[in-house]
């Protein structure tokens, strides 16, 4: 039966944040391959091809999370990714085989990231209150791993040949 709303604890915020962020990774699994196919510069391609399968780690060590709780990995359907994932779409296909394709991949991209880091951030303090540490490890883990893919897709951003395909992108509307 289903908790009443004013006798739902931190606990059970918590594991409906952790079916939220299962169902926006299982998202983004699907939504990536059809990025990576787009991206042109092949340190891009690369680096995106790398999250991707840290992302199916994601998947998994969230089902290892839901394990570690007693519970069956089950999804809540997320509108935020829903959206980020939306907007990411239509920057490909309207900018997709520009010049400019490469910017908007890594724009698409970060915001997806951000989004994440947010979610985990959250889930790590939450496993620390609840006294979770295991389940915490595991979240901090994910945590660190969308860092490096955001720090990654920065450095990629500010390379000069990212730069270029800006510069160049500019040129063409002028
Ligand atoms: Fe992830
Ligand atoms: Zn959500
Ligand atoms: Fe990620």
């Amino acid at each position: 039966m289903a908790t009443k709303s004013h006798e739902k604890s931190l606990k059970d915020l918590f594991v409906h944040a952790l079916k939220d962020i299962y169902y926006a990774e299982n998202a983004i699994v699907k939504a990536l391959p059809k990025v990576i196919e787009k991206a042109k510069h092949e340190h891009l391609k690369n680096a995106l091809t790398a999250h991707l399968e840290e992302t199916r780690g994601h998947v998994g060590r969230l089902e290892d999370v839901f394990g570690e709780l007693s519970l069956k990995p089950t999804s809540v359907r997320c509108e935020a990714i829903e959206g980020i994932l939306k907007e990411g779409e239509e920057i490909l296909s309207d900018f997709g085989a520009s010049p400019a394709g490469d910017a908007g991949i890594i724009f698409a991209c970060q915001a997806v990231e951000h989004y994440e880091i947010n979610r985990y951030g959250t889930l790590v303090a939450w496993a620390k209150e609840l006294k979770l540490a295991a389940v915490g490890k595991m979240l901090k883990a994910t945590l660190d791993e969308e860092y490096m893919a955001d720090d990654k897709l920065t450095k990629l951003a500010e390379s000069s040949e990212n730069r270029e395909g800006i510069v160049r992108s500019a040129a063409h509307a002028a």
